[in-house]
């Protein structure tokens, strides 16, 4: 019988330091948020979702060979003699056409290597974390600018522009063997020439 009051009396204790510790935490800070409704303010170097600003963005790679996992993808064609691709924000002068410019994010590992090496600055780290998909796919983002029509033609055209130079260089190589080659048979032609009008050396001695 005496158990049956003291397990009465253990419970009400439990309850009242239940209560206790309850009621202190009444008159303290909350430390929950009401997420998504409220977000906390993230510190100003936050490492978030990637961002390319392709107006600045030269093409040159170096982004892409900085990445340890492989996660940035970029596909470039040198601009023609007579494409203006105009200059960056930062006075450098654009060169490169980009058909693919793809970051696969749910590869990136937010170590932000990708951002120091960048020549012009535009591509950096963003506080947008989040970015749920329901599909991997559409993880991957692309920056590139380009339609997949200005591609084709582009491509063509400077696969056309490179069979010309191909040509051209191909021909000026044989041009400038055939001139070697003249001019070798040139040589060899006044040499047998020579050969041919010099006198039989009479002073030699007679065996
Ligand atoms: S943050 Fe790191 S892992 Fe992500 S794209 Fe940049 S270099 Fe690659
Ligand atoms: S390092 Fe910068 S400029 Fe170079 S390809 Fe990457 S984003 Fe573009």
């Amino acid at each position: 019988m005496s158990g049956y009051f003291t397990d009465i009396k253990d419970g009400i204790w439990t309850v009242l330091v239940g209560m206790t510790i309850t009621w202190k935490h009444m008159f303290v800070k909350k430390v929950t948020i009401q997420y998504p409704d409220v977000k906390r303010e993230l510190p100003d170097r936050v490492r978030n979702r990637l961002y390319v600003n392709m107006d600045d963005c030269i093409g040159c790679d170096q982004c892409a060979k900085a990445c340890p996992v492989n996660c940035i993808t970029i596909e470039t064609l040198k601009a023609l003699p007579t494409d203006d691709l105009g200059s960056t924000s930062t006075g450098n002068k654009k060169r490169l056409w980009m058909p693919v410019f793809d970051i696969d994010i749910a590869k990136c590992c937010y170590c932000g290597l990708c951002v120091f090496p960048c020549p012009t600055e535009c591509i950096e780290m963003t506080d947008v974390f989040e970015f749920s998909e329901y599909h991997r796919k559409d993880l991957v983002y692309h920056f590139g600018t380009m339609t997949p029509e200005e591609i084709t033609v582009k491509r063509a055209e400077v696969e056309e522009y490179q069979r010309e130079q191909d040509a051209k260089k191909a021909a000026a190589a044989a041009a400038a063997a055939a001139a070697k080659k003249a001019e070798a048979d040139a040589a060899a032609a006044a040499k047998a020439s020579e050969a041919a009008n010099i006198p039989p050396d009479t002073t030699a001695p007679v065996s």
